[in-house]
């Protein structure tokens, strides 16, 4: 089998701004008990904080990997360096070289709705209608004088979130590529969306594809063929759903027995997972 994507040991800060190291030793200063006169500052204890330790996965080709955690834990930063844009300063990573990224935060250029999605790669209709259909877009099309013709941005009609949220995934899925990363791409989304969503475009639409998913839902965790579950930085767990259920019994019973944790925000969501996961780690 060939391998879709793989780190060892990977380890990853990011550099911190002037401004913001200068605010970190004066804080550091002051609970050191040095009152940071004229004499100058003190530089002691400075380090970076790593923003992801000693991640290990493996995942073959076609295989899809959830990746769900606490917030703040790195989930987008381990998407920025599978892209290359976070350098680890640790580790090994592989995988083929084309990846196609579609960021948390959907964003839209002046233009059609189809200019957006096809991003200067040449319209392939049945490419083009399939990922379309699959992102749920054919209804809204519909609605639109021009349908997918109609302008965008200024000037234009304006989206909802869970519009532009589709059109950017969509964008995402039309680029050829070998390696998908979807940076939480249901949020905005109701439950319906998401759910058809989910399963016409990331399971079966892409079910030849490595995919990475940004997401803390079971529904999402359980059809994955890895999860990684992050926590400050550090992997809680890397492995299949039953696997977390046998590892990780307390954690799993807590969050399978949170009813209608699939149906609520995906940001609550966020906030009873990172509950969880702070219990959980305190107790261990
Ligand atoms: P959320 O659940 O809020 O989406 P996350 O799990 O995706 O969070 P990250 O966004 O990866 O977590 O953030 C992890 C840490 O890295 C945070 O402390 C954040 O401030 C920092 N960070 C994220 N992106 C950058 C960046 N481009 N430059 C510097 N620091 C960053």
């Amino acid at each position: 089998t060939t391998v879709g994507l793989e780190m060892i040991n990977v380890s990853a800060s990011w550099d911190e701004g002037i401004v913001e190291l200068f605010e970190k030793i004066k804080r550091e200063n002051k609970a050191n008990g040095h009152l940071t006169g004229d004499d100058g500052l003190f530089f002691t204890n400075l380090y970076v904080t790593p923003v992801l330790k000693s991640i290990n996965l493996r995942l073959e080709e076609g295989m899809m990997l959830a990746v769900a955690g606490s917030t703040g834990s790195g989930k987008s930063s381990l998407l920025m360096m599978i892209l290359g844009e976070l350098v680890p300063s640790e580790g090994k990573i592989k995988h083929s070289g084309r990846v196609s990224y579609s960021p948390q935060t959907s964003w839209i250029m002046p233009g059609t709705i189809r200019d957006n999605i096809l991003f200067g790669l040449t319209y392939d209709e049945y490419r083009y209608t399939s990922i379309i259909r699959a992102c749920q877009l054919e209804e809204d099309f519909d609605l639109l004088p021009d349908k997918d013709k109609t302008p965008i941005a200024e000037g234009g009609v304006t989206l909802s979130g869970g519009q532009r949220a589709r059109i950017c995934l969509a964008r995402a899925v039309y680029k050829d590529a070998d390696l998908y990363l979807l940076d939480a791409p249901f949020t905005h989304l109701d439950i319906a969306t998401e759910k058809e969503i989910f399963d016409k475009c990331v399971c079966k639409l892409m079910a030849s594809k490595t995919r990475v998913v940004v997401t803390c839902k079971l529904e999402h965790l359980k059809r994955a063929d890895r999860i990684i579950l992050l926590h400050n930085g550090d992997c809680y767990f890397y492995g299949t759903f039953s696997e977390l259920q046998a590892q990780r019994p307390d954690f799993s019973s807590l969050l399978l027995g949170i009813e209608a944790y699939d149906n609520i925000t995906a940001e609550r969501r966020g906030s009873i997972l990172t509950e969880t996961l702070r219990r959980v780690s305190v107790d261990e």
